[in-house]
């Protein structure tokens, strides 16, 4: 049995478009893969992404992707792994549809990163971003270019575990 002990991670989530995959025309890019991978994966990711990443899930949390997009989880996890990441969960248009939609009568928002016990939720969407207070969870807008994007999760993480540490203990 591999059942997890010890305190449960936190949970970070990305979305893809406009967050991880980047133009290289608006902002600063990691290269691209090699001939021929770049044929097949074609989008740019954001500069910084597989360091930061990284540096999220040494730091102990677990990292995801939410997007709406329709594209496979085999694809995210072969596009990403060129660049040497590895994410602990994938939500992509389908699942979210299968798993949290479902049947309900009633269109729910896009992304809900709560269903998936996400406590900060990354995202270019002010649609997106606005429902976390509603819904419970936290989230930050990320769009345009910013050479410190990196440093600003990172410090917006550790600010929620501490502030979730805290009202546990209080408990
Ligand atoms: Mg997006």
């Amino acid at each position: 049995m591999s059942k997890r002990t010890g305190p449960e991670k936190m949970q970070v989530s990305f979305d893809l478009d406009e967050v991880l995959f980047v133009s290289p025309r608006t902002h600063k890019t990691e290269p691209k893969l090699p001939f021929p991978l770049c044929k097949i994966f074609t989008e740019r990711l954001r500069l910084g992404t597989p360091e930061l990443i990284n540096e999220l899930q040494k730091l102990g949390y677990e990292v995801w992707v939410y997007t709406s997009s329709f594209r496979t989880e085999r694809y995210i996890r072969w596009l990403f792994r060129f660049y040497g990441v590895r994410f602990d969960g994938i939500v992509n248009g389908f699942r979210h549809q299968k798993e949290v939609q479902r049947n309900n009568k009633t269109i729910l928002p896009q992304k809900l990163p709560n269903r998936y016990r996400i406590s900060l939720h990354v995202d270019d969407e002010e649609a997106v971003c606005s429902m976390a207070g509603q819904y419970g969870f936290r989230a930050y807008k990320l769009f345009a270019q910013d050479d410190e994007w990196k440093e600003k999760i990172l410090q917006r993480a550790e600010q929620i575990k501490k502030m979730d540490q805290l009202s546990r203990s209080e408990l």
